[in-house]
């Protein structure tokens, strides 16, 4: 009997980490690069669509453990004005490092709005950070605030910015070549000549193009 008796609290689960291909190198550019998120089947989708598929994005890169991302879903059902202003922050963060990663190296006025943001950010979420071990074995960090329950919830990525300012990152953070392409990465490479994406997505599309050239040019001289 009491197997078909659902609390409100347990109908709601995190939903599947479906989302993959994190190719930032760092959390920050991951989070730069989830307004076309990819998902398992291929598919892109903005990862900041509704605060759901905010917490499944801090799931999948790890940022929150399923017990976590439960309580967050199970928050944002109680007070979802707070979750939608939270998703919001998210945004604007959001653009705010894209036009750090983007143009940070010359352009003074994209670094001190990502400053303004990250301090901003920083000082409405006091908490503890601390480092606890996940149901599948490994460990997960975890942010648990004092205050504003959604407010923590940046602060990894604030975090990983804030790295990036701090170990003077900035000069090999880049956008794909591909003129189509929006993602950015770090280039973590030893010559730090790294230009795409991916090499299977964006390298070998212009490859290919390059070869269609080269068959044109050949056939009409
Ligand atoms: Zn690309």
């Amino acid at each position: 009997m009491t197997a078909i008796l659902q609390l409100p609290d347990q109908s709601i689960t995190p939903p599947p980490a479906e989302y993959t291909r994190f190719i930032g190198e760092r959390l920050w550019l991951d989070f730069v690069n989830n307004d076309r998120a990819v998902l398992r089947r291929g598919r892109a989708a903005d990862a900041l669509d509704d605060f759901d598929t905010y917490v499944g994005w801090l799931g999948a890169v790890r940022v929150l453990d399923d017990e976590r991302a439960a309580s967050m879903l199970r928050r944002a059902h109680q007070q979802p004005t707070a979750a939608t202003t939270a998703l919001h922050e998210a945004r604007r963060l959001r653009n705010v490092l894209r036009n750090l990663a983007e143009h940070g190296m010359d352009d003074r006025r994209a670094q001190d709005a990502a400053l303004a943001e990250i301090n901003r950010i920083l000082g409405r979420s006091a908490g503890s950070r601390r480092v606890e071990p996940r149901t599948d074995g490994g460990f997960v960090r975890n942010f648990v605030t004092a205050g504003d329950v959604f407010a923590g919830l940046l602060v990894p990525v604030i975090e990983s910015a804030a790295d990036a300012l701090v170990h003077d990152e900035l000069p090999r953070v880049r956008r794909c070549a591909s003129p189509r392409c929006v993602r950015v990465f770090y280039d973590a490479s030893r010559n730090g000549k790294r230009r795409w994406c991916e090499m299977s997505v964006c390298g070998n599309r212009a490859k290919a193009s390059r070869h269609r050239q080269k068959v044109r040019a050949k056939s009409a001289s």
